[in-house]
């Protein structure tokens, strides 16, 4: 037979009233001698299944309560005897209601474990990646197509448009590249190749990034500040590993946006110079950081999204690290999430 969730809740409920009931009312009724109360420890454990952490808590409070004041009810027995039983009592309730959250939080722990696991597996057999690049060298695949019929067309009219077909194959060249780029960049990333550090504008890069999201940005009435100071020196990095990591502290700043339309939904991107590195900070209005995520954000295969894989700022953490910076979160002040990295400067005798 099936019940739904609700009525065995209220199920369960009545059981544990029902237990507490008849605890009270024998503990009431008996001598002091008799320690019924002790039983209520069994309540508290078998209500660990059925029950949060505050309401479990809530519920071995009121079973001490309970016993407290069958104490003071109870008319009859040793008095001096009763105070040591009503002590050993909540004692023992105090001890399995502890016990009972420990146990809850080890499995809370074990079942996120078994995700992240589940996750890894998932990833392990590349569907999740796979998918994910397939999309993204699908884009500038697609605008190829497009822009290689658009010109056939230029070049079956009559006379032929060479001068529009050529701007449509200076189109093809530049897509395909991007494709190529995106490829290299994945394989690079997936075999841990060492970075290619060259003098780069860390501001130009930022800009190249943001163009690629305003449709995004558009779309989900985004107000996307930026902040770039037009004296920024050089920065001495891998810049197509700058701008994974940019871009993957961007989607995730737009992911973390709420979803209410009247809300304030925005992101600020900033750089600066600090001593001899540069700092890129990226601060948005978005969920923010409860003290849990912020405990796991580098983890790999941690997500808290669902189709989220989990590596983005984990992959970004080791191309930062092995560009000679740091990365590093913060909690909003008031709310969201600001996300830092730092790079070396380029020195003026580095050369690229
Ligand atoms: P994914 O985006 O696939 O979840 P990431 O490694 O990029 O993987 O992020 C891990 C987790 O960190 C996210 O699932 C989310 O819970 C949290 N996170 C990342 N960026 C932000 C942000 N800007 N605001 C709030 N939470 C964030």
């Amino acid at each position: 037979m099936h019940f739904s969730a609700r009525t065995q809740s209220i199920f369960r409920g009545s059981l544990i009233a029902g237990a507490m009931g008849a605890i009270f009312v024998a503990d009431t009724l008996t001598n002091y001698e008799v320690a019924a109360a002790v039983l209520y420890a069994v309540v508290v454990l078998s209500a660990e299944r059925a029950l949060k952490p505050r309401a479990l808590r809530a519920l071995g409070i009121a079973c001490i309560g309970m016993t407290v004041l069958s104490f003071v009810l109870t008319p009859r027995g040793h008095y001096h005897t009763g105070l040591i039983n009503m002590g050993l009592s909540a004692a023992a309730i105090a001890m399995v209601t502890w016990l009972v959250l420990r146990m809850q939080r080890a499995r809370a722990a074990a079942q996120a474990a078994q995700a992240r696991l589940e996750r890894i597996a998932r990833a392990q057999n590349l569907s999740g990646l796979t998918t994910s690049i397939a999309h993204e060298v699908n884009q500038p695949l697609a605008a190829i197509v497009t822009s290689g019929h658009a010109g056939q067309r230029w070049l079956a009219q009559d006379p032929p448009q060479i001068d529009k077909a050529r701007q449509a194959l200076q189109r093809m060249l530049g897509d395909a590249e991007r494709a190529g780029s995106i490829i290299a960049r994945v394989r690079s990333l997936t075999r841990g190749e060492p970075p290619q550090a060259s003098r780069f504008d860390l501001n130009a890069s930022v800009r190249e990034i943001v163009a690629l999201s305003q449709g995004r940005l558009e779309d989900e009435d985004i107000d996307l500040q930026l902040h770039l100071p037009a004296d920024l020196p050089a920065a001495w990095a891998d810049a197509v590993q700058v701008q994974q990591v940019i871009g993957n502290l961007l989607l995730n700043a737009l992911d973390a946006m709420p979803a209410a339309r009247e809300a304030r939904r925005e992101v600020h991107i900033g750089t600066a110079r600090e001593g001899d590195a540069l700092v890129f900070t990226i601060r948005d209005s978005g969920i923010g950081l409860a003290p849990e995520v912020q405990a796991h954000l580098f983890d790999a295969f941690w997500t808290t999204k669902p189709q989220g894989i989990g590596i983005g700022l984990s992959i970004s953490r080791t191309i930062v690290e092995a560009n000679g910076g740091r990365i590093w979160a913060e909690p909003g002040a008031g709310l969201g999430a600001v996300f830092r990295f730092s790079l070396p400067m380029a020195s003026q005798e580095k050369h690229s």
